[in-house]
């Protein structure tokens, strides 16, 4: 599938600092050591909808990464998925009387417009669930070799106590796993199941429903599988990083993690998972069911430059859980015009240690709130907010902006 366009990105000349990460799988900070280039998997949308301020945090948050790793001299590879075909997407069609294929491009193109404005860099590998469907089969077939599907109706399921390390990633008992489960897509109570926490690699073909070929009847992927499948395809085993909202610790990667280490026993399907906050609007997390959504497309439309949006994401730490308020969005367009006064005078306040506070926050746990209060501080001196204007060095600009742009992706 066709990805957006990215930014061009400037090269910064020093390589930054080696970036860790949270892994929530350890629930510790991890170094990350990319053996060549750098592989990150991110969980896309489900193009039903047009992208809310909670999938922007996500992948502005894991566009942090991408540019901290290639900030420290690292090429990266970067695969997304779009799951563009699944249930909210075909039951979202029908309601409003839309062909389901006509829906997910429509919302899919919102989507890249919407990444093309925040400067998200864009993915090297931006897969559909549909063009999966012959990965997705290939590793159902792995799968059965190891013994571990098995079929109910004519769907086919994943049995969890195949691979001995399930429930690795998210670290959560069985009891949790169980009261979660029937929230995000599980059916626990389906008759015929061997254990009510297996999860549908293959679901029949439904009446009413687009069905594909396969060796095991008409159908479609499930979810999960099809995330492990185009990991698995291009990035392989052990990739570096999985990101993807916390929403998605369990199932959706404590499953895809599942499938791929029964398919290559012995390797952990990535290093580390990172998992970005939710984010709330009035006083509930932002979801579809609740209604309670701020759309990226909806600012672009109203005028709000992007960046505003892109400094209110990045004030927040990704891992955190926050709430969106408009006045925060007027504060950083306050906010942009301040830096952009600064900039413009070109000499400021010195630069060498901002610079250095900037890729030393990115790197340790991609800290953009703590960058941007390092850039704050420096706009503050050059400006003269608090006594005299610093403008001691003389090509401060020229020497920031080029790091605001790679670093944070604000291009001012
Ligand atoms: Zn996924």
């Amino acid at each position: 599938m066709r990805s957006w366009s990215s930014p061009d990105v400037p090269v910064l000349p020093a390589g930054g600092p080696v970036v860790r990460v949270h892994d929530t799988a350890t629930g510790e900070l991890v170094e990350t050591r990319p053996e060549g280039p750098a592989r990150l998997y991110v969980c896309g949308i489900t193009p039903y909808d047009a992208t809310h301020m909670g999938h922007a945090a996500t992948y502005v948050a894991f566009d942090l990464l991408n540019r901290a790793w290639r900030s420290a001299g690292h090429e990266v590879r970067y695969v997304q998925n779009v799951t563009d075909v699944d249930d909210p997407l075909l039951e979202r069609a029908t309601r409003v009387g839309v062909d389901w294929v006509e829906l997910a491009e429509r919302e899919t193109e919102l989507f890249r417009h919407d990444m093309e404005a925040l400067r998200v860099l864009a993915p090297d590998h931006y897969i559909g669930a549909v063009e999966s469907i012959p990965l997705v089969i290939d590793l159902i077939q792995r799968l059965q070799e190891a013994g571990a599907v098995y079929q109910v109706e004519t769907d086919l399921y994943f049995s969890v106590t195949a691979d001995p390390a399930f429930g690795d990633v998210s670290g959560w008992d069985r009891e949790t796993m169980l009261r979660v489960f029937p929230d995000r897509g599980g059916d626990p109570d389906r008759p015929g199941k061997k254990d009510p926490l297996d999860c549908i690699v293959w679901r029949g073909e439904r009446d009413g429903e687009p069905a594909w070929d396969s060796p095991f009847g008409p159908g479609r992927p499930g979810w999960h599988i099809e995330c492990s499948a185009i990991a698995l395809e291009h990035l392989g085993s052990a990739f570096d990083v999985q990101g993807g909202g916390s929403d998605l610790v369990f199932p959706h990667h404590e499953m895809s993690a599942g499938h791929a280490q029964v398919a290559s026993p012995g390797e952990r399907l990535a290093r580390a998972y990172a998992h970005a906050g939710m984010v709330a609007y009035d006083g509930e997390k932002m979801s579809k069911s609740k209604g309670n959504l701020v759309f990226v497309s909806a600012l672009r439309n109203s005028d709000v430059d992007p960046m505003a949006i892109r400094l209110v994401l990045l004030r927040h730490h990704y891992r955190s859980d926050w709430e969106w308020t408009d006045a925060q969005l007027w504060d950083a367009v306050d906010t942009l015009d301040s830096w952009r006064k600064a900039f413009s005078l070109g000499a400021g306040a010195p630069s060498g240690p901002v610079v250095e506070a900037v890729l030393a926050a990115l790197a340790d746990d991609l800290d953009a709130p703590t960058a941007v209060a390092a850039v704050e501080a420096w706009v503050a001196a050059t400006l003269g907010d608090h006594g005299l204007a610093d403008t001691s060095d003389r090509d401060a600009a020229a020497t920031l902006l080029p790091v605001l742009d790679a670093a944070l992706g604000l291009a001012l």
